[in-house]
């Protein structure tokens, strides 16, 4: 569809640039012949994730809050909206600005995409099937979310999200694409985000404890950073309008993959146990179906491959390399 090596003016505004999925996206793009326009307030994102990227003359950054509108010059022809605080603890130390940035945010980036003809892409969750009664949760399941609850900031909002896109797309005819992303892990992950894999790796790195929420048993699939991003690239290239969840299907508990991610490090940290935070989903694991058939896309980077490079990343973090 799109020919970008053939075309080098395409240009993609990547919002959310300088975050951990933002900034591997906005690199991608570069390498793949686009130039790059990222959006980034640095909420969450960091100025250090796209330093590498600074000098390529085909990249530029943009601090700015899509919670507000942005006007740009010259042609865009993707906006790839990727920003949100992402973790559980980032969404509920700034739950006003997830709320914001999901709804606000996306109606101001279709309006930005809508005013240059470009195709919208949303970056979106598995977070919209809540505690899932089904299980896979393939992309037709609706989802049981607490709108009240903790978390119903960041779910809500991607909701809304979703129903902001599918609107502009049947208003307007606009080029929509909306992914589901499931937990993803990898390099740039920002250390103290509050999330497991940071967390865990962190605290054995540290020869702290690791703080395993409740008992450990509920289950997340992990897919490793640069698995999803060749998947969310094909999803832009080709012409599917509907959501398409992204992730694996590796479900692993989380007293594992604590256990996993000490022996790794090498670490004597003992594992302790923490409540369990308010609407925890239990279960978690995509249905890849519909990525499989439409993208001709699978993961394939193991759990224990991808855990060796972010911790070596972790270990440069903290010097402890
Ligand atoms: N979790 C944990 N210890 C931590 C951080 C998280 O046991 O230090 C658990 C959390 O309760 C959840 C799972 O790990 O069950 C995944 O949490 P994360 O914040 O990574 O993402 P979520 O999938 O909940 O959005």
């Amino acid at each position: 569809m799109w020919a970008v090596r053939n075309s080098p003016s395409l240009r993609a505004v990547v919002t959310g640039g300088a975050g951990f999925l933002g900034s591997h996206l906005c690199e991608r793009l570069l390498a793949d012949g686009w130039r790059v326009t990222c959006v980034d307030n640095l909420v969450t994102g960091a100025a250090r994730n796209v330093a590498n990227l600074r000098h390529h003359k085909a990249f530029e950054s943009i601090q700015h809050n899509v919670s507000e509108p942005l006007y740009l010059d010259d042609a865009v022809d993707a906006v790839l909206h990727f920003a949100s605080p992402a973790s559980p603890v980032d969404y509920a130390d700034h739950p006003i600005a997830t709320l914001k940035v999901g709804t606000l945010g996306t109606h101001n980036m279709l309006g930005l995409a809508r005013a240059k003809g470009a195709t919208f892409f949303l970056a979106s969750t598995s977070e919209v099937y809540g505690d899932p009664q089904v299980h896979p949760q393939p992309e037709t399941y609706w989802g049981n979310v607490n709108p009240i609850g903790p978390r119903a900031v960041y779910d809500e909002a991607k909701r809304a999200a979703e129903a902001f896109t599918m609107a502009y797309h049947r208003t307007h005819g606009m080029k929509t694409r909306i992914v589901r992303i499931f937990n993803s892990y990898g390099p740039r992950m920002r250390i103290n985000d509050g999330r497991a894999v940071p967390n865990f790796m962190l605290q054995a790195l540290r020869n702290q404890p690791l703080t395993v929420y409740g008992d450990g048993s509920q289950t997340r699939s992990l897919c490793y950073v640069d698995d999803l991003i060749e998947g969310i690239v094909r999803l832009l290239e080709v012409d599917y309008d509907g959501p398409v969840n992204l992730g694996t299907a590796d479900e692993v508990s989380m007293v594992e993959l604590a256990t996993r991610i000490r022996d790794r490090c090498g670490s004597s940290s003992e594992i302790v146990f923490k409540p369990l935070p308010e609407d925890d989903p239990r279960q978690r694991q995509p249905d890849l179906t519909r990525a499989q058939k439409i993208l001709g896309w699978a993961p394939h980077t193991s759990l224990d491959e991808g855990l060796t490079r972010t911790i070596a990343y972790f270990r440069d973090r903290l010097g402890t390399g």
